[in-house]
């Protein structure tokens, strides 16, 4: 069964800095027209914690079991 992760980003604390955009071996995430991060493509996520981790602003949360 696949492993299924929640990506959330709390578009009030991201500031568009990137990072996560960069870090995400997946690439889940994009900007939206407003520059802020958003998880696109989820369903794709592998749960490694790296954009969580490297957020500046805390705004990422990753939830889910590996
Ligand atoms: S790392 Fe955090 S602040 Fe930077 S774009 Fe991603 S969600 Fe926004
Ligand atoms: S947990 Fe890993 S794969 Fe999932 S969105 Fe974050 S960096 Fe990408």
């Amino acid at each position: 069964m696949p492993k299924k992760f929640t990506v959330e980003v709390n578009s009030q604390w991201c500031k568009g800095c990137g990072l996560c955009l960069a870090v995400c071996p997946k690439k889940v995430f994009d900007f939206d027209e407003n520059l802020k991060s958003t998880p696109k493509r989820m369903e794709d996520c592998i749960g490694c914690k790296q954009c969580d981790n490297i957020c500046p602003d805390l705004a990422i949360t990753v939830e889910g079991s590996a």
